[in-house]
């Protein structure tokens, strides 16, 4: 008997409806794995650190296997009973950033990641992948899982008040943003409510996220530091603040970012989100964004409403930067050989997968950098920071300068698709 109920439990999930097959293989809430990436240039092995219960599963319940191919790693779940994939979705790292610098090539280094799962009912086998060749996975950690082990945290490491910014509707149907302080003191969290309310402004007046507004929420943790400010290492300058952010990220003075993971995730626990702002209290200008681990920008340069857009379209949809005048510490960040998996720069290794459908008749491909050209979804050589042998769709683009409201084309597509993959109701 026992077996004939389980039997029409599994045929059930098969049967059912996306939403009903989460509510058989899941909880509402979120199970997050931190661990360390350990490594060098060539290689690079994972450690579990521990498991925590966190709050609502924010992401769709729809959508569970990303239908995306983006991210240099990837988190797949899958059932042990029944050896079927359950959840699966892409992410990139600071870990992978920091293995194209040169310090990569002489020194061993470990870096704080998490993933984040919706809480399994059942025993489920995690694991951690890695991107090789292009477009296959490697596994980098398997483990299993037992959802009612007694070592499984339930506690919340650092309650903060938080604040409804904007509420679209329920978060399984839309994309949930949080927005955490980061170097606002006590006596500043007025401040950092007012600029959480002027981040969200500066989302909705840009294209597509503007079609979007009853499928987005932005919710504000009011995560207190010790001191105001921010870290800059090159000037002698270091602030007790929550999640150690910096600027100076692998010797680049621009490049703010935060390798204290852990914190972050912690300080996010506060409300139910699919990506993460880390608001940096501070004038200068700089910012960070990688692919479903977060954005990283400060609060009050006057071109902080374009860092912001900019890094979300790193976190959010996977874009690449379309620049490759400005210095930065990577060396060779792309392997020309390859096809990167990045929607809107190309090596035209398989261009076919990219914006081929929107290159209009007569457009040459490359297409010459010229007049003639401007505002002409082509194919323009230079992006990824190298001048040569990879491909943008446009001439400008907010993925290519400090240019506010003007993704290209292929970008507005490549977020849309992403809004849609969060919103989607079938
Ligand atoms: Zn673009």
């Amino acid at each position: 008997m026992l077996r004939t109920f389980c039997t029409l439990v599994v045929l059930a999930a098969f049967l059912a409806s996306p939403a009903q097959e989460y509510d058989a293989w899941f909880y509402p809430g979120t199970l997050r794995i931190d661990y360390f990436r350990s490594g060098n240039a060539k290689e690079h092995r994972v450690t579990l650190d521990k498991l925590i219960l966190e709050g609502e599963w924010a992401g769709p319940r729809d959508g569970l296997i990303t239908p995306f191919s983006y991210g240099e790693y990837r988190v797949e779940v899958w059932d042990t009973a029944t050896a079927s994939l359950l959840y699966a979705q892409g992410f990139s790292t600071l870990f992978r950033e920091w293995q194209t610098t040169a310090e990569a090539r002489t020194l061993d280094r470990s870096f704080r990641e998490s993933v984040r799962i919706p809480y399994p009912m059942h025993p489920v086998q995690l694991r951690l992948l890695h991107r090789q060749g292009g477009t296959g996975w490697a596994p980098d950690f398997v483990t299993d899982i037992d959802p009612r082990a007694p070592d499984i945290m339930l506690e919340q490491r650092q309650p903060f008040l938080t604040t409804d910014i904007h509420v679209g509707g329920p978060a399984s149907s839309c994309l949930d943003l949080a927005i955490v302080a980061e170097g606002y003191a006590l006596h500043e969290m007025e401040k950092f409510l007012r600029d959480a309310h002027r981040f969200a402004d500066y989302l909705f007046a840009t294209r597509p996220y503007n079609e979007y507004r009853d499928h987005i929420n932005i919710r504000a943790v009011h995560s207190i530091s010790a001191e105001s400010g921010t870290d800059f290492p090159h000037e002698g300058i270091w602030k007790r603040t929550l999640m150690n952010s910096r600027f100076f990220t692998f010797g680049s003075e621009r490049y703010l970012t935060t390798d204290d993971y852990h914190s972050l995730m912690d300080v996010a626990a506060n409300v139910p989100w699919d990506q993460v702002l880390v608001l940096v209290n501070s004038k200068e200008y700089g910012g960070g964004g990688i692919y479903n681990h977060y954005l990283v920008c400060t609060s009050d340069h006057s071109l902080s409403d374009f860092v912001f857009v900019h890094e979300l379209g790193h976190s959010l949809a996977g874009l690449a930067d379309e620049y490759y005048t400005s210095s930065t510490a990577y060396e060779s960040f792309y392997d020309l050989r390859l096809e990167p998996w990045e929607p809107n720069i190309t090596t035209l290794v398989d261009f076919g997968s990219k914006w081929q459908d929107l290159i209009l008749d007569g457009t040459p491909v490359p297409t010459p950098d010229k007049a003639d050209y401007a505002r002409v979804t082509g194919v323009f050589e230079g992006a990824g920071y190298a001048e040569k042998g990879i491909y943008r769709p446009f001439q400008d683009c907010t993925m290519k300068s400090a240019s506010m409201d003007n993704f290209c084309p292929v970008c507005l597509r490549a977020i849309r698709r992403m809004m849609e993959s969060y919103t989607e109701k079938r």
